[in-house]
């Protein structure tokens, strides 16, 4: 290669890199205390998003992740309110706002897991898991939208939903409800808030190693588990992040309604 064509290279890779950044821009991740959620807003803020991180009840450690971002030279503030509630959803975005100056990308991430075979599954169980994993994401898409629409054509919703949701697992019923239900919610949202510039899409993870599947994920079967994964390991918050920090980026300006699958092949 030339010193020419090299240079080429440099200024088409540089530029290739700029469309996955998120300099000057406002993102909200809830659920952003643990886990995916806070893998997601540090990959979020390390692209250079100032980012708000929503939790439920634990403060601590959503204040903790805060610092460990501003001390790696970003922005970000702890936002707690529960997503189940419509006062409290509007209350925190309102708080976001006023604390960052806008709101360009959500994602809608904080769920919850309660797994039972259906005859002895809970009525109340579900209505919880309902609230949260599904109501919750559209209370928050509901009161974002009016600031996602003056992102200027480029506001951002990304749903974390499930391959149980797409596949179904025995014994979660009530959670692949939810979860296939998120899957319904993105694709009427993107045929919605397209013509005003918003993309929606949903990412569904695997099975990824978080306080949600420690339990489960153990002895017998996770060595069952891993033999259904082409990839034959667990995953890691962090290849979630990737992927929605993809979605979020300039780079993914023109794909919405898309539900892109981090599960190691698990379903494919
Ligand atoms: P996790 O480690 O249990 O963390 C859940 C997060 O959600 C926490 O930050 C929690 O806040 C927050 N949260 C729970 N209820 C809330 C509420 N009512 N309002 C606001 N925040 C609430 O779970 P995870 O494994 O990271 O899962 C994150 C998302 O990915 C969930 O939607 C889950 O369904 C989905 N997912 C996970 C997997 C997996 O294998 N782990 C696979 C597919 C999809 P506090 O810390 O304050 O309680």
């Amino acid at each position: 290669m030339t010193e020419q064509t090299h240079a080429s290279a440099a200024t088409a890779s540089d530029s290739s890199l700029a469309s996955l950044l998120l300099t000057g821009r406002v993102a909200l991740v809830t659920g952003a205390s643990r886990g995916i959620g806070r893998a997601i807003a540090r990959t979020l803020a390390a692209r250079g998003a100032a980012v708000a991180v929503n939790y439920s009840q634990r403060e601590d450690a959503a204040r903790e992740l805060c610092e460990q971002i501003v001390a790696d030279g970003g922005k970000a503030i702890a936002v707690g309110f529960d997503v189940a509630s419509p006062a409290a959803v509007d209350a925190g975005i309102q708080q976001v706002i006023a604390a960052l100056g806008g709101l360009h990308i959500l994602v809608n991430n904080a769920g919850v897991s309660i797994d039972a075979l259906l005859m002895r599954a809970n009525p109340d169980d579900f209505s919880r898991l309902l609230d949260i994993n599904l109501k919750g994401a559209f209370l928050c898409s509901k009161a974002a939208a009016r600031h996602l629409l003056r992102a200027r054509a480029d506001g951002r919703i990304i749903n974390i939903s499930s391959v149980v949701g797409e596949q179904g697992n025995a014994g979660q019923a009530m959670y692949a409800a939810a979860k296939a239900g998120v899957l319904g919610l993105t694709k009427s949202l993107a045929r919605e808030l397209a013509s005003r510039g918003v993309t929606v899409n949903a990412v569904t993870p695997g099975f990824i190693d978080t306080d949600m599947t420690a339990a489960a994920l153990k002895g017998d079967a996770r060595e069952a588990l891993l033999k259904q994964i082409p990839l034959a390991r667990i995953g890691r918050p962090e290849e979630v992040a990737e992927a929605v920090a993809f979605l979020a980026a300039p780079a993914a300006s023109y794909i919405t309604g898309h539900v892109l699958r981090v599960n190691g092949g698990l379903h494919i």
